[in-house]
């Protein structure tokens, strides 16, 4: 698939939404192990208050989709989390305001400035044991593949996630609740990554059955 619609958009982060509060017995699971225990309850309740939103409002453009998504996470999550997640759908929205639809260069872009604005709101890097683990990969991935259709770049985006993911275990925590157990979270993943591993999952599931 070259492209999405504004409203396979919508669909698509609607599906996003749904994976992740459908995993959070799980991700909390994660984060009771090396963090706080909160993560799931955070997420699910940002994306439920997404579902809502996307579901009342019409959406002209592409980037109004990220816009609300992440404004909704942004005012229901709270916590540091609540605005790295946020930025992760912000990023994509400022590289595609005003556009009818999304192909892979416009997501590439997109994640691309996320993890830009992650790393300056939140100051880590990789290797920190953070999202940024599973979200670094995929964007380098994306970059690579602006060539390749939605599906195949994303299939690929999604595995480097993953690598990413399994590397986090190797990890110190330096930042987040985690970071007080120091090196205790070795041998864990973080909470955080795996969110993000759903979230392009649940992406690539959407564009492979369209
Ligand atoms: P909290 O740590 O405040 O309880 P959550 O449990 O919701 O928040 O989220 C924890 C996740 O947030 C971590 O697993 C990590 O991936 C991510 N995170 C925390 N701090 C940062 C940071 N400074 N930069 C990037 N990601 C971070
Ligand atoms: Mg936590
Ligand atoms: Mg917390």
């Amino acid at each position: 698939m070259e492209s999405l619609t504004v409203e396979q958009v919508k669909e698509m982060i609607v599906q996003v939404a749904y994976g992740i509060i459908q995993r959070e017995p799980e991700l909390t699971a994660i984060d009771r192990k090396v963090g706080d225990g909160d993560h799931g309850i955070g997420m699910k309740i940002g994306f439920e208050r997404v579902v809502e939103e996307l579901n009342i409002q019409n959406f002209s453009d592409v980037g109004s989709v990220f816009q609300v998504t992440a404004k909704t996470m942004l005012n229901s999550m709270g916590g540091a989390s609540g605005v790295l997640f946020a930025s992760l759908f912000l990023g994509v929205f400022k590289t595609s305001k005003y556009k009818k639809e999304l192909n892979t260069t416009d997501l590439a872009n997109g994640l691309a400035k996320s993890v830009e604005d992650i790393e300056k709101k939140g100051g880590a890097s990789v290797g920190d044991k953070t999202m940024l683990d599973a979200l670094e990969p995929a964007v380098t991935s994306l970059m690579s593949n602006k060539n390749l259709d939605l599906e195949l770049a994303l299939s690929d985006g999604t595995k480097a996630a993953k690598k990413g993911l399994e590397q986090t275990k190797k990890y110190v925590a330096k930042f987040g609740r985690a970071k007080n157990l120091g090196s205790r979270t070795i041998g864990y993943q973080d909470a955080g990554a795996t969110s993000v591993y759903f979230i392009l999952y649940e992406m690539l599931r959407f564009i492979q059955k369209e």
